[in-house]
């Protein structure tokens, strides 16, 4: 049951017909892991906490800093060389003080995700590099969590679901075995981004997670959304399962 202060807080979403008081309930039992708190991980985190997403967990290992601002929305030059984990819980409390939020100042690695993951339901990929993706990927794959999915770089964004645990859905390794293509494979302070890019795919990733939970629209399980911010295209094209993928096929 909703209390009057959360009626009012989430009266926008209430009168949705596809949310209502049930979906409403149903966000804030929700349990998500966010995986990064930069560029995407900051407008993600923002929006799932306004959106009252009861249960959050986010895991970054980094410190703020100036460079972060020009996209990490969520972080500010009072939060410089404080933990990101720290300056999101501080902002995140004061948004929403529901939103219950478990911080993990480390690394993801296969240790940490092994340990974190199985207290979620929903797995989301803030990241910017490809051996975490790729990890991330495998982990979601042997806990059988689904795995939102988003990436960015320059004017282009790609957002998907993953829930090769079920039969015939892709994982990521499947549509992306080349680990070495060259401009994602750039140290990320070498990587130019528009922190709009990053603002526009989080809030997608975002949105994609909040119908996922509520099961509501089309899913973009076996699907990916390919964004192009100087065309201002958008457009989803179909993943397959690779029968050769040394991950989901196991
Ligand atoms: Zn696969």
């Amino acid at each position: 049951m909703l209390t009057d202060t959360q009626k009012q807080r989430y009266l926008r979403n209430l009168i949705l017909p596809e949310i209502g008081e049930l979906g409403q309930e149903k966000l804030l039992r929700a349990k998500v892991l966010v995986i990064g708190a930069g560029g995407l991980g900051s407008p993600v985190l923002l929006y799932l906490s306004a959106a009252g997403v009861g249960n959050i967990g986010v895991v970054d290992e980094d410190i703020v800093e100036l460079s972060n601002l020009q996209r990490q929305v969520i972080h500010g030059e009072k939060n410089l060389g404080q933990k990101k984990v720290i300056s999101a819980q501080e902002k995140i409390s004061d948004l929403n003080p529901d939103i219950n939020l478990k911080i993990f100042p480390e690394r993801a690695t296969r240790e940490s995700l092994r340990k974190i993951c199985p207290d979620y339901d929903f797995i989301l990929d803030a990241t910017d590099n490809f051996p975490t993706r790729f990890l991330i990927n495998e982990i979601c794959h042997e806990q059988k969590k689904p795995l939102i999915f988003a990436a960015v770089k320059g004017f282009l964004g790609q957002v998907s679901t993953f829930k090769s645990y079920q039969k015939n859905n892709p994982c990521y390794a499947c549509f992306n075995p080349n680990i070495l293509d060259e401009n994602f494979s750039l140290p990320m302070s070498e990587r130019g981004i528009i922190g709009s890019v990053a603002g526009t795919i989080g809030a997608i990733q975002a949105t994609t997670l909040i119908n996922e939970i509520l099961g509501i629209g089309e899913s973009l399980v076996g699907k990916i959304l390919l964004s192009d911010f100087l065309q201002n295209n958008f457009r989803k094209v179909t993943l397959k399962k690779n029968p050769g993928c040394k991950i989901c096929t196991r």
